[in-house]
């Protein structure tokens, strides 16, 4: 799929990678910002309503999955000790807690850290954004 997107204004576009991965972050269209950058879950858009930019471009893989799972091991290091200390805690209730946390923590972080990857991926134009780089297009490259 050929990428067809708009021009847009430079005011609209990203002005570094960091502003990029916050819009992708958040689940909003990382060029314009201005609509969602997913359709569902985890599958984002074809093509951003607003700016025509073609997201099917991107290969995120397994990256999205690494950074939830290393980021809630960190956070749940502490409180898995912290739990390990409180004696009266039955080791059932203390496995039941941790995985309640880490798996609500991996998910509330898997979508994000996609939005993110595919942000990056778009403004350095690597992998189907190869040519067509966000940076390029904001004048920063
Ligand atoms: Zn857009």
């Amino acid at each position: 799929m050929p990428n067809a997107a708009l021009p847009l204004d430079l005011a609209i576009l990203p002005h570094s990678a960091w502003n990029a991965i916050g819009r992708g972050a958040l689940g909003k269209c990382p060029r314009c910002g201005g609509t969602h950058l997913f359709a569902g879950g985890l599958k984002p858009v074809e093509r951003c309503r607003m700016c025509g930019q073609n997201w099917t471009l991107h290969a995120a893989d397994d990256f999205p999955p690494y950074i939830a799972i290393l980021l809630t091991g960190h956070l749940m290091a502490p409180v898995i000790i912290g739990l390990g200390k409180v004696e009266s805690l039955p080791e059932w209730a203390m496995m039941l807690i941790v995985l309640v946390l880490a798996g609500s923590l991996i998910a509330a972080i898997l979508r994000p850290a996609k939005g993110g990857v595919i942000a990056l991926q778009w403004w350095l134009g690597m992998q189907g954004f190869a040519g067509n780089s966000g940076k390029a297009e904001a004048g920063l490259a």
